[in-house]
């Protein structure tokens, strides 16, 4: 593989027509920010924020429903710090605890199961949500509910696939040049998974770490495919992502989850885009929420747009004022991988 200041060297050397790429995920939008890799780029080539953060795609309405269940006698909500500020149809998860609702902040999903265990007479619902990475571990909590006969536990489920996202982009003619395909998400899925988005739409992909040499290396080699007219999937993470992914995962997921339709935050209902619990597991399913979902932002908020790199961060007119992290309108300042959190956070590099 070519160093690091190679890579750039040869990126600073393009002269051919603007290049838009897209990072899908949200640390690869950190490491580009903290690298000081953009400041570095040719006016030529832009890079774009994609929607590979759990949280800010995750609807408004999802959030509505966690909270009412928050609300209802002997009801647990169980989830992750980050989703507590998400705003939602009636709220945050933060505001529902306020108001009486029981939310419980877990740092593993196996948490869950040992309060359930401890409380056999309420039951805990998980927020599950994520994309691929995460699905494994909702699994594992399945298998293991199941070794221990725990029965209290049940799943809201909103957890995203990627490549029906990467689809819907394409598809929408938002001229994306390339992905950065996401390292932690291709571990699971597997790097060829990506074969269908350089074939059907002629978008080359280079899987990447989340280093700058593997960053620096990842837009090369996009660069250099724009430059050559192909548009194939490389694989520049071989340490960790392999072709066909980690199989033991995937069967795992497959056991307990089939794909469904699901709402995105902005971007509405996407064929095939979510997991859903297979109707055999059904008892340990929260039920439907998407029926009443709302997709829509918090008003004069562009997550939806910032989320498929049709507008940047710096856009949104609340940028720095109305919304920073400590006051957020929308779920992309909420979250670490959300990119207008990640741009304020490196505002003196804009
Ligand atoms: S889970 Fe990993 S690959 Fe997915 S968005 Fe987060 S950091 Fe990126
Ligand atoms: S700056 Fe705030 S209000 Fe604007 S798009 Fe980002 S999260 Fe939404």
């Amino acid at each position: 593989m070519k160093s690091a200041a190679d890579c750039l060297r040869a990126i600073r050397e393009y002269s051919g027509p603007p290049l838009r790429f897209m990072e899908v995920c949200g640390t690869h939008t950190d490491s580009i920010f903290r690298s000081g890799l953009r400041d570095v780029l040719p006016e030529t080539i832009r890079l774009i924020s994609g929607p590979g953060c759990p949280v800010c795609v995750t609807p408004g309405g999802y959030i509505g429903a966690a909270c009412r269940l928050s609300r209802e006698d002997n009801n647990v909500l169980c989830t992750f710090g980050d989703m507590m500020r998400v705003p939602g149809t009636a709220g945050s998860l933060a505001e529902a605890r306020a108001q009486g609702g029981r939310v419980r902040i877990v740092y593993s999903p196996m948490e869950v199961l040992d309060l359930a265990e401890k409380a056999p007479d309420l039951t805990f619902y998980m927020t599950a949500v994520g994309f691929e990475t995460t699905l494994p571990i909702y699994a594992l909590m399945l298998e293991e509910m199941c070794r221990r006969n725990i029965k209290n536990v049940r799943f809201l489920t909103a957890v995203k696939a990627i490549l029906p996202a990467l689809r819907w982009i394409c598809a929408g003619g938002h001229a994306i040049d390339g992905f950065i395909g996401p390292g932690h998400v291709s571990a699971i899925i597997g790097a060829d998974a990506y074969r269908e988005i350089s074939g059907d739409f002629g978008v080359p992909v280079a899987v990447a770490g989340f280093e700058y040499e593997h960053l620096a290396a990842a837009l090369w080699d996009l660069v250099n495919q724009c430059r050559a007219g192909s548009a194939a999937v490389h694989n520049l993470y071989p340490n960790v992502v392999t072709p066909s992914g980690n199989t033991a995962a995937l069967t795992l997921i497959d056991k307990y989850f089939v794909k469904a339709d699901t709402a995105w935050r902005g971007l509405g209902v996407i064929e095939g885009s979510g997991y859903v619990l297979r109707p055999a597991f059904a008892e340990y399913s929260a039920g439907d929420w998407d029926a009443d979902s709302d997709i829509s932002e918090p008003p004069g908020c562009l997550c939806g747009s910032v989320i498929i790199g049709a507008s940047a961060p710096t856009d949104c007119p609340f940028f720095g004022t109305r919304c920073t992290p400590l006051d957020p309108v929308g779920p992309c300042m909420v979250s670490a991988e959300g990119a207008c959190g990640i741009y304020y956070r490196n505002r003196e590099r804009l």
